[in-house]
């Protein structure tokens, strides 16, 4: 599997969080705790933010202002304490325990939509995959695929660079990210599901889609890991 390429440099058989000793990277205990404070519970909206009260296809206050052109969004996790945890470490360690805890994570629940033609990384800028050495995202979406029985498609591509978007208002990064992808040609008439690992104010995922249609997909939706549930404004 794609994560044999970490095995010199890991302690393995033990818990990512608590080094309790543990096979599968995540110990039940530590699961637990990610289950009681992570797991997003109740209706979604469709830019996967919890919308308590919210009708199914309902949209919230946002969305109604500035819809998605994507046409639902599916998440399980807030990005928040321990998962946090969990997807920084990989972020920046790229550890392979983890990779294993996140996976699991990732593919507990069924394909959404099972509709979808194929599966699409965000793609990550070439210059942060090249520090990193790996694409997050591209990642995730090959574990799903494995599960999922969808076939990974790389339709889209980064147009110039984006700066990192902490500590960035979400006018500025909406403004830096309305032409930051082109998708390709071979977009059109597919059913496209949307991989990525955290939404943070949607601005990315908003872009990709936009140009996924722009190329004549024929519906977009998104699945992520994880959300941000206090992008700021
Ligand atoms: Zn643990
Ligand atoms: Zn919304």
């Amino acid at each position: 599997m794609f994560f044999d390429l970490f095995r010199d440099d890991v302690p393995r058989g033990r818990c990512v969080l608590c080094a309790r000793p543990d096979d599968t990277g995540l110990c039940r205990h530590c699961r637990r705790e990610l289950d009681l404070h992570c797991a997003l519970d109740g209706p979604l909206c469709r830019c996967a933010l919890p919308a308590p009260g919210l009708a199914p296809g309902d949209l919230c206050g946002r969305c109604l202002r500035q819809p998605p052109g994507f046409s639902a969004g599916y998440c399980h996790w807030a990005y928040r304490f321990p998962l946090d945890r969990l997807i920084n470490a990989y972020k920046h360690h790229e550890r392979l325990p983890v990779e294993r805890a996140l996976e699991a994570l990732a593919t507990a629940a069924p394909l959404p939509w099972p509709e979808a033609d194929l599966l699409c990384p965000l793609p990550a800028h070439w210059r942060r995959r090249w520090v990193r050495g790996f694409d997050q995202a591209e990642r995730l979406a090959t574990a799903l695929a494995a599960h999922w029985r969808r076939p990974v498609v790389p339709l889209l591509r980064r147009q110039r660079a984006t700066r990192p978007q902490q500590g960035r208002s979400r006018a500025w990064r909406v403004r830096s990210l309305r032409h930051a992808f082109r998708a390709l040609p071979a977009s059109r008439g597919r059913r496209v599901l949307l991989v990525d690992d955290v939404i943070t104010t949607g601005a990315s995922v908003r872009a990709a889609t936009h140009a996924l249609r722009e190329a004549g997909a024929e519906e977009v939706r998104v699945w992520a890991l994880a959300r941000t549930l206090d992008a700021g404004p």
